[in-house]
């Protein structure tokens, strides 16, 4: 039986411990150990630190699209905005999606009634306008000959998210990703033996307890090797000769973190390197190169540059930006087919008509990327011949 690293009171057995993920689950991490702690220190850190780092990055998980490492949707952010007077909200992805429908309606004559919806889907708007063609005393069928303008509307107002990194409980919860990212690599007995106490006290919230944990934009980090550049990194030297176990951590692509864990390392030499790209899940294991620099020199280096950080964050938002209007066109492009497709049946597409086909599709685009709208005659047929 092995203790848990801290408690010290709860035992399981080698390997049967709580699963402690090294990179975050909810940041896409899937690497963990279950030779650390037990279920209730795990479920307390988690609450008191890793909540900290997960809503800390909920704005760039969301955006793009990162399951976590238990194959979770990432969460829906509320109240992320106002368009057309409704609240919207973002959906995986930076997916803007209203949480109310809107209806109005206004009497132009005794036999001519107007009426106005916003509706997060042709499917809705069809189930709004029978209840509209119900309420004035008709079915859906008798407003065949209805005029329905359909606005697609792409002009979202810009969701601002801030990031501040920072603060004690986030530092503490990147400290323990790295001593548990080094417990995939050692025996258990190693972090045991005393020469983590410091670090353990530290992610335990010891107030008295100080450790070597920074932004680092100085140290020289491994590349990335995956092709997704806002893939997560982490790395630790060890090094029996002077006892110094460093660890860095870069998250989505651009933001780097290092530690010194300790200085009485007894164990052999660790350089070894983990990544994971969120989006896919794709990882990768491999062994480091050895260092230019003594690992103390790097150790005793390590810290922040203003300057840097900042183009980090400015880097990472901008890949985050890119990756979700990449999506965003796609999702358009396939629905704007779809549409088309309502619109015009497959059979009757000829050389002459299909440059309208195509151009509906491009308005679709052109409007998604440059925040416009398509509006578009159509009858309650193309309506309801019109999917998702
Ligand atoms: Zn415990």
């Amino acid at each position: 039986m092995i203790s848990c690293i801290y408690c010290s009171t709860e035992k399981f057995k080698e390997g049967k411990g709580s699963e402690e993920h090294a990179i975050l689950s909810s940041l896409g991490g899937k690497k963990a150990s279950r030779n650390i702690c037990c279920q209730k220190c795990n479920n307390s850190l988690g609450d008191d630190i890793d909540k900290v780092v997960s809503e800390e990055f909920a704005f760039i998980s969301n955006f793009a699209n990162i399951k976590t490492g238990r194959k979770k949707a990432p969460k829906t952010i509320k109240n992320a905005g106002v368009m057309s007077d409704l609240e919207f909200e973002l959906k995986p992805g930076g997916l803007p999606h209203f949480s109310k429908v809107k209806f109005e309606s206004n009497e132009i004559d005794e036999n001519s009634v107007q009426g106005s919806i916003v509706a997060r889907s042709p499917e809705e708007a069809i189930r709004l306008v029978e209840a509209f063609a119900k309420k004035h005393g008709k079915s859906i069928d008798d407003l065949k000959d209805a005029n329905i303008r359909l606005v697609s509307d792409y002009d979202i107002p810009k969701v601002h998210g801030t990031l501040k990194l920072g603060g004690e409980p986030f530092f503490r919860s990147i400290t323990k990703m790295m001593l548990t990212y080094l417990a995939t690599l050692c025996h258990h007995s190693r972090l045991r033996d005393g020469s983590f106490d410091e670090a353990i006290a530290y992610i335990k919230g010891d107030s008295n307890q100080e450790l070597q944990v920074t932004h680092d934009y100085v140290s020289e980090y491994p590349k990335t090797e995956l092709d997704n550049e806002i893939s997560h990194l982490i790395f630790v030297f060890a090094d029996p000769k002077t006892g110094v176990v460093f660890c860095g951590l870069r998250l989505f692509g651009y933001l780097q973190f290092s530690a010194k864990l300790t200085e009485t390392w007894s164990g052999g030499e660790i350089k070894k390197c983990h990544q994971v790209d969120p989006v896919s899940g794709e990882t990768l294991d491999f062994d480091l190169e050895s260092l230019p620099v003594s690992i103390n020199e790097l150790a005793s280096n390590m810290g922040n540059d203003s300057e840097k950080f900042e183009q980090a964050i400015n880097l990472l938002m901008s890949a985050v930006f890119k990756g979700q209007q990449k999506a965003a066109i796609a999702r358009t492009t396939e629905q704007a087919i779809e549409e088309a497709f309502a619109k015009q049946n497959f059979e009757d597409l000829t050389e002459e008509n299909l440059g309208e086909f195509v151009e509906t599709i491009v308005g679709h685009v052109k409007a998604q990327m440059f925040r416009g709208t398509v509006t578009q005659e159509v009858s309650i047929e193309q309506l309801k011949r019109m999917k998702k």
